[in-house]
């Protein structure tokens, strides 16, 4: 099929090609973000191949419509940049990866959690200035703690494996119970009661209505003086300018993110030679006990080798009408 591959980084293409020998695919890259303005240039492709900034609204889903477009096959698990009511009105069919490495997000998390904790940023920069003080750099022992994991399906398991490994009192909540989690010594609660006891929250929930801000000013209001808060999901789970207040306040004593709320107009791209117009993102550089990483949590070899597959795979059963075959995703 011929697929208009958007976002295109050199990782994408190389990964792309080296698994689309077999299935065979005319893939053109394309280095834009798919938006109303950038969709035109699919024209003349059954398929467009899409990431986690793309903006798939209806003005775009339309355009992709009328220039033949009839498969969108997301490069990623989250599909909350795609508007699902208009896709089914104009006759485009959304498939996904649902799971490429629940590993590659878990450990980036708990790789955040330990750095925040110990301070490994901070200590990088003191040792190559051959300052080795240890003042600021005090760092609590995890074992014991209690870590909340918000959302357990596969990559919330993952996480929560990997800090009861730690020797973690894993508490989680989720509307649908995964038993792996009580499997693994692991116990539901209810919302209130994981932001009232976790000395560490990790977000691991999709980005909905039902989740958008998740984390606002009430709930840091609820949570332990001190926590430590990690969101590699999504970054509209979490409010911000609330964050930014809990953390002058002390009420969040360390932040560690891999997403942003307004990561499209940043995340992917260099701009180190420009002067940077996000005052809200701005203020959050500015702390000593907040990491941001720029939604790299996916980035492994294994990972890309997996999104490649699988999305190359539901190409081929699209074309196939092999239903069974492709992760669609429906309404
Ligand atoms: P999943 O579908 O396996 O699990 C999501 C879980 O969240 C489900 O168990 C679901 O019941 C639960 N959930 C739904 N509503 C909830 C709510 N209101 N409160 C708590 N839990 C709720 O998905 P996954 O593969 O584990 O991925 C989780 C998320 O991680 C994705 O939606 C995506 O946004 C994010 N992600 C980020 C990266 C990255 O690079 N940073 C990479 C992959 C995925």
């Amino acid at each position: 099929m011929k697929v208009a591959v958007f976002s295109t980084k050199p990782y994408d293409e190389a990964h792309l090609r080296s698994f689309n020998a077999d299935p065979g695919h005319e893939l053109t890259f394309f280095e834009p973000r798919l938006n109303a303005r950038t969709a035109p240039l699919a024209a003349g492709h059954e398929v467009v191949c899409c990431f986690v900034n793309d903006i798939l609204d209806a003005d775009t889903l339309r355009i992709l419509a009328q220039e033949g477009v009839r498969l969108v096959a997301m490069r990623c698990a989250g599909f909350n940049n795609v508007d699902l009511g208009t896709a089914a009105e104009v006759g485009i069919e959304i498939v996904r990866v649902p799971e490429y490495s629940p590993h590659a997000v878990a450990e980036h998390a708990v790789a955040l959690i330990l750095d925040l904790n110990r301070n490994i940023h901070r200590a990088y920069n003191r040792v190559r200035e051959h300052d080795y003080s240890l003042n600021g750099l005090l760092g609590f022992d995890l074992h014991g703690k209690t870590v909340g994991v918000v959302g357990t399906g596969k990559i919330g398991a993952t996480f929560a494996r990997l800090m009861i490994g730690f020797g973690c009192r894993v508490l989680a909540y989720d509307p649908r119970i995964n038993p792996e989690i009580e499997a693994m010594g692991g116990h539901y609660v209810e919302l209130e009661a994981l932001w009232a006891e976790a000395d560490v929250i990790s977000l691991h929930c999709p980005l909905m209505e039902s989740t958008h801000h998740i984390v606002d000013a009430q709930a840091i209001s609820k949570m332990k003086r001190g926590v430590m808060l990690i969101n590699t999901s999504r970054g509209a789970l979490v409010d911000t300018r609330a964050v930014i207040e809990g953390l002058k306040q002390g009420e969040i004593g360390y932040l560690g993110l891999d997403v942003y709320e307004e990561e499209a107009d940043l995340f992917f791209e260099d701009f180190s030679n420009q002067v940077l117009q996000d005052d809200v993102f701005a203020r959050l550089l500015t702390f000593p006990n907040v990491i941001i990483t720029g939604h790299q949590a996916f980035f492994t070899r294994e990972a890309l080798d997996a999104i490649a597959r699988v999305t190359l795979a539901n190409i081929s059963a699209f074309e196939r009408d092999d239903a069974a075959g492709r992760y669609t995703v429906t309404l």
